[in-house]
């Protein structure tokens, strides 16, 4: 569904800019799970920017159902980067999901279903109308998933969504994303610099190498390793 093919980027002029990326291929398969593994710097947050199209490429492609990737598609994807910002305080629990379905133009028709769907799946269909405010950071955490997921894009392309939560909420966090991962068919790419969050989610790992980005070091198959 995704096909990254030689890409290079890199920020500045040429010559004399920095390499961020280079030579770098990819498919990636409609459906699966692709975690980005690798240390800071080395290019996985432009790799996402590039395929959400936030960034331009310097050389290579990407195609998206075998069209090129041109500006943001955000019917299609959605870029989910810091799980603990940007929930509406002046909106209920069920109103925050509403509003992102009405932004998404998902049917009118559809939304009570889906509200209830997803709110259940984080536990929190019995904190519907309560405001932010009214929520743990935990409940917030999983209000902040449920909306993002409610909308269901093709393709979810999250940047280190949990880095900012402590051990037992980043837990219960990768068992929220898998289940629905898993009911849902989306393509997931997951940024993240630890193994064992990446082992923990991913059908894929891409392991990209320390310093500016040159072809990746490795792609391992880890389906059923969980
Ligand atoms: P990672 O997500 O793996 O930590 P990034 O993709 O954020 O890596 O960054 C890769 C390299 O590109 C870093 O050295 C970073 O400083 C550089 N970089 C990222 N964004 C820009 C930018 N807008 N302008 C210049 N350099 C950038
Ligand atoms: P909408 O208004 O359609 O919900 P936003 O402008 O709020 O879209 O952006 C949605 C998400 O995409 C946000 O998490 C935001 O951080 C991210 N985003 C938008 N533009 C950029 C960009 N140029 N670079 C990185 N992230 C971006």
């Amino acid at each position: 569904m995704l096909e990254v093919r030689n890409l290079r980027k890199v920020y500045g002029e040429e010559p004399g800019g920095y390499v961020a990326l280079e030579g770098i291929s990819i498919d990636i398969a409609a459906g699966e799970f692709l975690c980005l593994l690798g240390p800071s710097g080395c290019g996985k947050s432009t790799l996402l920017n590039i395929l959400a199209g936030f960034e331009e490429v310097s050389a290579g492609s990407v195609m998206f159902d075998g069209r090129p990737v041109k500006g943001a598609d955000r019917d299609r994807m959605m870029f989910f980067q810091d799980a603990g910002s940007a929930l509406l305080p002046w909106l209920t629990v069920e109103e925050n999901v509403r509003f992102a379905l009405r932004a998404r133009r998902v049917p009118r028709s559809q939304w009570d279903d889906i509200i209830t769907r997803y709110l259940s799946m984080v536990d929190l269909n019995n904190h519907r109308t309560k405001f932010p405010a009214e929520l743990s950071g935990g409940m917030r955490q999983r209000l902040q998933i449920a909306r993002a997921l409610a909308v269901e894009p093709r393709v979810l392309l999250m940047d280190e969504p949990f880095a900012a939560l402590d051990a037992m909420i980043r837990r219960r966090m990768h068992a929220i994303l898998t289940d629905i991962w898993q009911r849902s068919g989306q393509t997931i790419v997951f940024v993240t610099h630890d193994i064992a969050e990446a082992i923990a989610l991913a059908d894929r790992i891409a392991i990209m190498s320390v310093g500016p980005c040159s072809s990746f070091m490795k792609i391992m198959d880890v389906k059923g390793a969980r």
